[in-house]
């Protein structure tokens, strides 16, 4: 059987063929000349199953969809508190080229504005640190998280730097208020070659994939950023990446995202996959017209608002069976906190015949801390109440048995 994937992918391409509303950006004299037709979409699992439609081999720059992955890897080299002092973390509903900064501390209000993105930049590789080294940082980290070597493209570097008036001035005022050491035309630079790295709509949703992930690249299977680094980012995602249409994208896709004037644009849902789109033609607030769509129809069609979560953890008990003497509770799936106050609400109310109570973990995929906790408790408060309590735990998922009164629950070998 051939996977139906990419011929779905392919029907929502087509769907949005006949909208040929927007501008391509022309800000940057290259991106002028980009073909506006040109339309792909990828989808990366976090299994690592990767899926595209359309021109999914054509390379384009990244430009601001740079800028989430610039922002995990400052968060990963320096840690949180560096960068919190230098880039705040609340959306701005500005256009990302605005001139504003947070009142009082002066720092830029998120990272996915390009007041912000170019204070960022220079986070990599220590203040002291040359354009070239610090651009090599980079484009090393973006390799390895598309798991090929990606080039910058000096052409568009070029191109955009003779007309970077607006950044530079952005870089001058970040200069002035002592956000940015490096002199302003230094910054831009850097920072320009960073939004000019080159990438595929594949390339894109495995590096966003990663970022799903928790922070291991699901193809390779390594791991590149810490979970907390992960959260961090797609946090700032939902809330700044769509610029002045955040709000709005929210409420209609729901998927946090980041777009580039190039026309890229990326999602990432949490725990699930990855999303890339490409198609230049722009709305007024830079955001792809097409890719918008797309993931709008996306969004919809494949239920992946994220505050449309389906209801979870309330089957967490499978079955309770007793023979008159064990009584064996079986439990299944992901346990977190709502699976285990659904575990103890089944076993708190019940009357069990018999003295022993084995609980059946084979069935669970995970232990949340939390969820992990409360079980223990729950089995914890059985024994107080006379019952002898077991484990049943083939493949280790409980991890450790010790209950908080620093003793231990049986563990089973058979049940
Ligand atoms: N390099 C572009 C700029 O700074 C990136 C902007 C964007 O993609 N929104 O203007």
């Amino acid at each position: 059987m051939k996977t139906p994937i990419p011929d779905y992918l392919g029907q929502i391409l087509d769907s949005v063929r006949d909208r040929d509303g927007g501008e391509v950006a022309d800000y940057i004299p290259d991106l002028a000349t980009a073909e506006p037709e040109r339309l792909a979409a990828a989808v990366c699992t976090v299994s690592g199953n990767v899926y595209s439609a359309g021109d999914d081999g054509d390379e384009f720059t990244m430009q601001s969809v740079s800028k989430p992955f610039v922002y995990a890897l400052a968060l990963q080299e320096l840690g949180r508190d560096a960068v919190f002092d230098a880039v705040g973390m609340e959306p701005s509903g500005e256009a990302f080229h605005e001139l504003s900064l947070e009142e009082g501390t002066h720092r830029p209000m998120n990272p996915m504005i390009n007041a912000g993105a170019i204070t960022v930049n220079q986070l990599i590789n220590g203040e002291d640190s040359s354009v070239e080294d610090r651009v090599e940082v980079i484009r090393g980290f973006f390799s390895e998280l598309a798991a090929r070597e990606l080039k910058v493209n000096e052409w568009v570097t070029d191109s955009e730097l003779e007309h970077a008036d607006r950044n530079l001035s952005i870089a001058h005022m970040l200069r002035s208020h002592g956000i940015i050491r490096d002199n302003a035309h230094e910054a831009v630079l850097s920072y320009t070659r960073q939004c000019a790295i080159e990438v595929t709509v594949r390339d894109l949703a495995v590096m966003t994939a990663t970022l799903a992930n928790g922070g291991v690249q699901p193809v390779t299977g390594r791991r590149i950023l810490n979970q907390d680094v992960c959260r961090l980012t797609l946090s700032v995602m939902s809330s700044a990446g769509m610029y002045d249409a955040a709000g709005r994208w929210m409420a209609t896709v729901g998927i946090p995202a980041k777009s580039g004037v190039s026309g890229g644009l990326i999602g990432t849902l949490p725990g699930q996959l990855g999303i890339a789109t490409f198609s230049p033609r722009l709305n007024p607030q830079g955001n792809s017209v097409r890719g918008v769509h797309i993931f709008e129809r996306l969004s919809e069609e494949m239920g992946l608002h994220l505050m449309a979560a389906d209801p979870s953890g309330t089957h967490a008990v499978r079955s309770i069976q007793s023979d008159g003497e064990d009584t064996v509770i079986n439990l299944q799936g992901p346990v977190n906190f709502t699976a285990a106050e659904n575990i103890l609400d089944e076993i708190s109310g019940r009357e069990f015949p018999g003295e022993r109570l084995i609980l059946d973990v084979s069935r669970v995929s995970g232990f949340h801390r939390m969820g992990r906790k409360m079980v223990k408790e729950g089995l914890r408060r059985l024994r107080e109440d006379g019952f002898e309590v077991a484990i049943y735990d083939p493949e280790g998922v409980v991890a450790d048995l010790e209950f908080s009164d620093g003793t231990h629950a049986e563990s089973v070998e058979e049940r």
